[in-house]
């Protein structure tokens, strides 16, 4: 409420500055010149405000899918192919994940394979009545 009444009085202020030095240097009125800057202002403001909207929204929408690609990666420690040493590799399942070696330097490509495994069913842990 107070940054809306803080904005009026700057409109107004600008306005009346405007309409004053309008009117001093034309024939026109002052209030011409007053009602003409208000609505130039309220205007350019309009478009301003829609602009920096804009903005803020596409750089949110940005953010928030670096965020969802971060989230679907996942770090593994993973063996070196060629010196069989441990390595910590960030991987994202929807690129192919290559790796360079931080012991030999050697290049390695992360081969990932799914498999199936059966559930195991726990049984109830009952104890039968007497
Ligand atoms: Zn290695």
């Amino acid at each position: 409420m107070i940054q809306i009444l803080k904005s009026i009085s700057v409109v107004a202020i600008v306005s009346c500055t405007f309409a004053y030095i309008g009117s001093k240097t034309t024939t026109e009125p002052f209030a011409t010149f007053f009602i003409v800057s208000t609505a130039l202002q309220f205007i350019f403001f309009y478009f301003y405000n829609s602009i920096i909207t804009y903005v803020t929204r596409m750089k949110l929408e940005k953010e928030n899918l670096e965020a969802i690609r971060l989230i679907n990666t996942n770090n593994v420690l993973i063996n070196c192919e060629a010196c069989k040493k441990l390595n910590t590799v960030r991987v994202d399942l929807s690129t192919i994940t290559q790796f360079e070696c931080t012991h030999c330097n050697t290049e390695n490509i992360l081969n990932i394979e799914y498999k199936t495994i059966i559930k195991t069913k726990i049984p109830k842990n009952e104890i039968p009545s007497i």
